[in-house]
């Protein structure tokens, strides 16, 4: 795909309604070749690709929905482009998703259909009045990430450590639940910095069951990745605060 625009996974299913049904026949499910992807008959007549927990395409007779579930992620993208009849396909922009019809790029949301009637050469995004304002998304993401920034470069050396020292005490709230918009939108506010809401960006990037070691490692007496834990804190921060289609890198 040209103009900077990435885009993953080959059109080699190319699917539509009727290649699905036919695939399915009388069964109501059946696995795929990728990892995780399930074929799915739903209640309301659908065809549904399933990623995970997540029905990423749901193929209508007349139309196709796509959702993200909130993760924009390279794997989400694959699967839909190879399930997306071609002509259709989705594609991101420095982070910021897009659908392509018929080589024109339309801003993604979770939830958008698209209706297909006319073929995918007629194919159009259909009016929907809930539709995000992907510009005030845009605008409040820049603000957003600019206060994300000055947050995390002010987690020094003795904050994280004292963070790691008080953490069985530290937020009830980051310690039960954590993703909460407006609970982490205050401790950015506040200039807090509780350990378990470090120790869940910990856990969120990938450690597994070392979270706590690699945080008690990179936060220790006498060293402080900073980098690292800056990292890891930004990352956390945009995935569950950035609104809209918008891939955390
Ligand atoms: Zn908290």
């Amino acid at each position: 795909m040209s103009y900077g625009f990435s885009s993953y996974g080959r059109p080699n299913q190319a699917s539509n309604f009727a290649t699905l049904d036919a695939q399915l026949g009388v069964k109501q499910s059946m696995r795929t070749a990728y990892g995780n992807t399930t074929i799915e008959r739903r209640g309301d007549g659908a065809i549904a690709v399933k990623l995970h927990e997540t029905d990423v395409v749901d193929f209508y007779s007349n139309c196709i929905e796509l959702n993200a579930g909130g993760w924009y992620t390279i794997t989400t993208c694959a699967v839909m482009n190879s399930y997306l009849p071609r002509g259709i396909q989705v594609a991101s922009d420095r982070g910021k998703w897009y659908v392509f019809i018929s080589g024109t790029p339309v801003r993604f949301y979770d939830g958008m259909r698209i209706d297909v009637r006319n073929g995918v050469e007629g194919a159009c995004v259909l009016f929907n009045p809930d539709a995000p304002d992907t510009q005030a998304d845009d605008r409040y993401n820049a603000e957003l990430v600019k206060k994300i920034k000055t947050y995390v470069e002010n987690l020094d050396h003795g904050t994280a450590y004292d963070a790691l020292e008080d953490m069985s005490e530290d937020c009830w709230f980051c310690q039960g639940f954590g993703e909460d918009e407006e609970h982490l939108l205050l401790h950015m506010e506040e200039g807090c910095y509780p350990g378990s809401m470090l120790i869940n960006a910990y856990k969120e990037a990938g450690y597994e069951s070392n979270y706590q070691t690699a945080f008690s490692y990179d936060v220790g007496t006498t060293r402080f990745h900073s980098e690292r834990v800056h990292k890891i804190l930004t990352k956390y921060l945009k995935k569950h605060l950035m609104r809209g289609a918008v891939a955390v890198r």
